[in-house]
């Protein structure tokens, strides 16, 4: 189930690990997670695009101290000095076999904070392709996932036939936060919370305004979805 509010505790009792990076690869040995925000003041540039199917991940910047005083005028870097690979490295390594089709794509949980303290788990994605551009200073890395529906069973190989899913843009999650008061509209329930799609995607609801999408607790989200079913 994606498109759920959940708590930065909550993501890290689920990943059975402190999420204190941003770049988490190949936990478990099953699955990769990454945390996302296209927030203003986000330190990265991380962006949806094609109506929230596709997203391009920024790599990690070198670790501010010592040497570096200003992480954002230096290379990120791809390998440590013993030559070992950086989650930058990780991630680019299996992005280009995957895109060579020498692997299957790596299974991506993508969490995206929404405001502090307020966070969206965004669904599984699949990681497609890796390259690095420059920006005004130096060379960044980016990575560039595509959201696919129920490839959450990670004892099952990847489906690479997987169909595609659109992500609820993050302007329009916030506005429904706001109107909604963080509480189920129905029950007013605060935790749970589901952003729903009042008529459903795939009978041609929208997910690019407010207006078709409302937050549900669990137990409402549930009972909706077993009585389209
Ligand atoms: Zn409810």
């Amino acid at each position: 189930m994606s498109d759920n509010v959940i708590s930065y505790i909550e993501m890290c009792q689920r990943e059975r690990t402190s999420l204190q990076q941003g770049m988490n690869f190949s936990l478990d040995g099953n699955h990769s997670v990454i945390l996302m925000s296209v927030r203003p003041n986000a330190p990265y540039r991380d962006r949806l695009e094609e109506s929230g199917t596709t997203l391009i991940y920024e790599g990690h910047d070198m670790p501010k101290g010592g040497a570096c005083s200003n992480p954002k005028t230096v290379d990120q870097p791809i390998a440590y000095s013993s030559g070992n690979p950086t989650q930058n490295g990780k991630f680019m390594a299996a992005a280009l076999t995957a895109k060579r089709g020498q692997t299957l794509p790596e299974r991506v949980r993508v969490y995206e904070k929404i405001k502090p303290g307020i966070w969206s788990y965004n669904g599984i994605f699949h990681l497609v392709d890796a390259w690095v551009e420059r920006d005004e200073f130096r060379q960044v890395c980016k990575f560039k996932l595509i959201a696919v529906e129920s490839d959450e069973d990670f004892n099952k190989p990847v489906r690479i036939d997987a169909q595609r899913r659109r992500v609820i843009p993050t302007h329009v999650k916030l506005e429904v936060w706001a109107r909604d008061e963080g509480k189920c509209s129905i029950c007013n329930a605060p935790d749970e919370l589901h952003f729903d799609h009042i008529l459903p995607f795939a009978k041609g609801g929208t997910s690019l305004t407010a207006e078709n999408v409302q937050l549900l607790c669990a137990r409402h989200n549930l009972q909706k979805s077993d009585h389209i079913q």
